[in-house]
């Protein structure tokens, strides 16, 4: 067999070896190459725009890479069109940017080099980032050109290591303003956040150091610590995108992008085939860090009913359909359907438990690539109970579960609520039983919770419908205390059409 290439001017080329690669053994592949950064003046409107015309450059997608493979498909042979993303090997990234003196370089991995290509002022301003959460002007607005910006020359060479990332992205501008301050990730100690702009953006960053911090501390504490050795946001035309140890994003998105370190920059998934366990893990995961920044409880309820409304729009795709066909609901599909999904499972099994469990799946599948498989089974162990109807209804499926209160009927002091499901999906049933003031005390059911406001939350599991029925008889044995209000799903977490169905009170 002879080395053979296929396709080197299209998006996917294919080099068929003179020898196969054995199992554990190396090869070297040597490719020479160039690219033209997409974009022009202004440059908008797309995320493959790099450049401001000639000002600011953020190359990405910008190298010949390996393709994935993997034992569900082999080669992953998916191509970029712009909304879903990628798929990619972890390795060393070793780069060296030959730029012109005075523009500054930012990039995935640690410089190797400041003493060659930064000033003394700019390294000695970089030592004190670490020291508190202070923000440090490195490069200031007045501090331009070969010996001011950066190191005096002509021509400079930047050196970057990265290790374990899955992929390397840069930026330069000759009029890039640098500021750095400090994140502090636990058990791990402080670590510098960069950020690189325009001088007329400076208000998009006014609060991005701040936002950043949070976000690297509050994600460090629920998924575990961030591994990288900083983070840098880079201003230019895309803004909302992510790549190992960079972001391009200003204070917008900076949150949302920075949760990408842990999705997919450590959980290394399937993007394009499988958007959700990226965006969508990401978005839930977002909701949290809001609300703790806010210092309120997140609001995880109404969203898993609410994908009652959503359900039967024959032009959306079942989360496993392939992202990059995901049409015009390629982002509820990838973005926000997650969200509704992790309501309903909160409802099941607790919201905390839900995030630990979270935590405990990015640890354990860290720099790996999990599947959906994957996650659905981990999450089974952690959770201790077999939920495959679960995965299966919202993972393949586009069904809802359409719950309402048929009739309520009172027989001396048994009470039978008869719940009927409209839809195909199951859920376990939960009903909250509210009391008239006065009365006996309710006898105690086993499967009752009594809560502070006197009510009671009663819960039977999924179970009830696998037999095939579409009304299920809720036996309730509180005794002769009275009964004023039965709701059906309070907390509005499975898919439901209509809620206003839900609610049955006495004489109503
Ligand atoms: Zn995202």
């Amino acid at each position: 067999m002879r080395l053979g290439v296929r396709g080197l001017d299209q998006t996917v080329a294919r080099i068929s070896l003179a020898r196969p690669i054995a199992p554990g053994s190396k090869a070297t592949i040597q490719i020479h190459w160039h690219t033209r950064l997409p974009g022009g003046d202004g440059g908008r409107g797309h995320r493959m725009t790099q450049r401001w015309g000639d000002r600011v450059f953020q190359p990405t997608q910008w190298f010949p890479r390996l393709a994935k493979y993997d034992d569900l498909r082999g080669w992953d042979t998916n191509v970029y069109l712009g909304p879903a993303e990628f798929y990619n090997n972890f390795g060393r990234f070793d780069v060296r940017m030959d730029v012109p003196a005075g523009w500054i370089v930012t990039a995935t991995g640690v410089l190797q080099n400041p003493d060659e290509v930064l000033t003394p002022t700019a390294r000695n301003r970089l030592a004190q980032v670490s020291k508190s959460d202070d923000e440090i002007i490195i490069v200031g607005p007045d501090e331009k050109g070969p010996g001011r910006a950066t190191a005096d020359g002509d021509r400079l060479s930047w050196h970057f290591v990265a290790d374990m990332v899955n992929d390397f992205a840069w930026a330069t501008a000759e009029d890039y303003v640098w500021k750095a301050t400090r994140a502090t990730i636990p058990g791990k100690g402080p670590i510098p956040i960069h950020m690189v702009h325009v001088p007329e953006r400076a208000n998009r960053f006014a609060r991005a150091g701040a936002i950043t911090r949070h976000a690297l501390e509050f994600y460090s504490e629920l998924l575990g610590a961030y591994p990288f050795p900083h983070l840098t946001l880079q201003d230019g035309p895309s803004a909302g995108m992510e790549y190992p140890m960079v972001i391009n994003s200003n204070q917008g998105a900076a949150d949302h992008e920075a949760a990408h370190q842990w999705w997919p920059m450590m959980v290394g998934t399937n993007e394009t085939w499988y958007g959700w366990m990226d965006e969508g893990l990401n978005v839930y995961t977002n909701i949290l860090s809001d609300a703790h920044e806010e210092g309120r409880p997140a609001s995880l309820d109404g969203r898993g009913q609410s994908y009652g409304r959503q359900s039967g729009d024959e032009s959306e795709p079942p989360m496993m359909w392939n992202s990059n066909y995901g049409g015009d609901l390629y982002r509820f599909q990838t973005y926000r359907k997650t969200t509704l999904m992790l309501s309903m499972l909160g409802g099941i099994v607790g919201d905390d438990v839900v995030q630990k469990a979270l935590g405990d799946y990015v640890k354990a599948w860290a720099f790996k690539h999990p599947s959906p498989w994957d996650f659905a089974f981990f999450m089974n162990t952690a959770l201790g109970q077999d939920l495959g109807w679960f995965w299966y209804y919202w993972l393949w499926t586009t069904e809802s579960v359409d719950g309402s209160i048929q009739k309520v009927k009172t027989s001396g002091e048994q009470v039978v609520v008869t719940v009927r499901q409209d839809g195909q999906m199951p859920s376990p049933v939960v009903l909250k039983v509210m009391f008239a003031p006065e009365g006996p005390d309710p006898r105690p059911m086993a499967n009752a919770k009594m809560m502070e406001d006197g009510s009671a939350l009663v819960t039977w599991p999924v179970d009830v419908w696998f037999g095939g029925s579409k009304t299920f008889d809720a036996e309730l044995t509180f005794g002769a205390r009275r009964i004023e209000k039965i709701t059906l799903d309070p907390r509005g977490r499975f898919p439901d059409r209509d809620p206003a169905d839900n609610v049955w009170t006495r004489g109503g």
